[in-house]
């Protein structure tokens, strides 16, 4: 099914003639292409644009949107749309901070149209002209393999030395009964919406579930979030559910563990997993296994076709977020174009951008000999702003191998300890870094003080202390 886009509004009609450009004319084939790229999402397009980049002669195949779910129903209208959630929780809150304003008026549909505008404004970026300027070849229909070096698209035959599948993956629909005569929707269709949905029923309690969630929670829907198991953001650290259980509170979100009758609700947003967009490829006309639904791939990338590789979403390695599906592209580029290959994209973090915002990074600490922990009420910007929240760290010999950050710009401090994984940086050298005064960031160095705290063994303290009496 095609993305649906506002007919006759001006910001999805600018976004289509970048994306989805209506008389778009495909490119006579190449006799052989050292690329073909099949999909247009981050993956699809950060492996086209680093391959053509380097002079390889690149198809690009995209059946339905170019910037796939990112910029279209994803992280760009999710995040907007969050924005304005963000900007009534503020005003809300103002009282707290001496300041007396009534309660917002919201127009939802200002909201929504403020979504479709960044949308469109960022549309540019990924847009079918820009990938031909830089020299892509690039195919608007859907692609299938026809055998083990050649993908067809609209009666074209492209054939390939390499090949990357990155067609990502969509919202899986669960088998609800009644969902499908109720007025449901998924990530696809719900920035569609210029009505407020009074009642909001939200099946799935992971990133997308809370996140849009609580932004419409915000904005004035009474929301019921179903949470199987009764977590929410389940694949996160226990007590980061809990602050966020707090918060939801807070915002007035009723969580349930099973569904109710559907019939109480305006809307049902289903957010309950996602499901690999495979169908339809031919894989097997390429010898290309599938692991668990997805494309399998090995640390190189590479599927059960040695001149097919996976990224993205679609692909069985790697967390399912843009900067990931970025992280593998580039992995591919190397590993499809030159010899010899590099396995493994280590430290991908990630974020749930709630407020609290939920970051992590790191495998589950098997190997972990030491944990450190510091709440923010040890920090002086988050009591100037009055928020809440926690660094964790386990560390193995010195170095973090996975940490959870709660609260605000979460998404950043993440960052910087990715920084210092990737460079594989010790706490002691973190605790040694000056960070700025009072910012998030600070409780690396907090966290990374309590580390050098315990390197301080009762020998070596007699040692300071015997220096210290000595000493003049
Ligand atoms: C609501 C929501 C919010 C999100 N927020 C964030 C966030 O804040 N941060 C973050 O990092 N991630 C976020 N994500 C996840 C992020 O969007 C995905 O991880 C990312 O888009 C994956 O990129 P991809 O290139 O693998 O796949 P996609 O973006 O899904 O792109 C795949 C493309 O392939 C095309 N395609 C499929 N089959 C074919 C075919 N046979 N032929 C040609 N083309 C085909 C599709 O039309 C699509 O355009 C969010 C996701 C959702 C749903």
């Amino acid at each position: 099914m095609a993305i649906p886009l506002l007919p006759g509004d001006p910001h999805d009609e600018a976004l289509r003639a970048n994306v989805k450009p209506p008389g778009w004319v495909n490119p006579t084939p190449a006799p052989r292409y050292q690329l073909v790229v099949l999909g247009a999402g981050p993956a699809g397009l950060v492996a086209a644009a680093g391959a053509a980049a380097l002079g390889a002669k690149v198809a690009l195949v995209e059946r339905d949107l170019m910037g796939g779910d990112c910029l279209n129903v994803g992280c760009v209208p999710s995040k907007a749309l969050l924005r304005a959630a963000k900007a009534v929780a503020e005003i809300r809150r103002a009282k707290e901070f001496g300041i007396t304003v009534g309660e917002p008026a919201i127009d939802f549909a200002a909201v929504m149209e403020r979504v479709r505008r960044v949308r469109a404004q960022i549309g540019p970026h990924d847009s079918a002209e820009r990938f031909r300027r830089l020299g892509v070849d690039v195919f608007l229909g859907e692609g299938k393999f026809v055998n083990e070096d050649t993908v067809e698209v609209t009666g074209a035959k492209l054939r390939f030395g390499r090949c990357v599948i990155a067609t990502g993956a969509r919202a899986a629909v669960p088998d609800v009964p009644g969902l499908k005569e109720a007025r449901y929707f998924t990530n696809e269709t719900i920035f569609t919406l210029t009505e407020l949905p009074k009642r909001l029923l939200v099946i799935g309690a992971g990133p997308i579930g809370c996140e849009l969630g609580q932004a419409f929670a915000r904005l004035g829907s009474r929301v019921t979030l179903v949470a199987r198991g009764g977590r929410l953001l389940p694949r996160e650290d226990p007590e980061a559910s809990d602050l966020l259980r707090t918060a939801f509170a807070a915002d007035g979100i009723e969580i349930v563990r099973e569904t109710p009758p559907l019939t109480g609700f305006d809307a049902v947003l289903v957010a309950a997993g996602r499901r690999p967009n495979v169908e339809g490829l031919n894989l097997p006309a390429a010898g290309v296994e599938m692991s668990d639904g997805h494309v399998r791939t090995d640390r190189y990338l590479r599927t059960t076709n040695p001149r097919v590789y996976a990224a993205g979403d679609v692909s069985s390695a790697g967390p399912k977020f843009t900067h990931a599906a970025d992280a593998m592209a580039r992995l591919v580029v190397r590993n499809a174009l030159f010899p010899g290959s590099s396995g493994d994209v280590n430290h991908i973090p990630w974020c749930t951008y709630t407020d609290p915002e939920v970051a992590a990074i790191g495998r589950r600490p098997s190997e972990t000999t030491s944990h450190f922990r510091v709440g923010f009420e040890e920090l002086d910007r988050p009591m100037t702003d009055g928020t809440t929240g926690f660094i964790k760290v386990a560390a193995h010999r010195g170095r973090v191998t996975d940490a959870t950050v709660v609260g605000p710009h979460a998404g950043e401090v993440i960052g910087a300890l990715s920084l210092a994984m990737s460079n594989r940086l010790t706490l002691r050298q973190i605790a040694s870094t000056v960070f700025p005064y009072p910012t998030y960031t600070e409780t690396l160095k907090k966290v990374a003080d309590q580390y050098n705290r315990t390197r301080l063994t009762p020998f070596r303290a007699r040692l300071l202390r015997a220096w210290l009496r000595w000493f003049r």
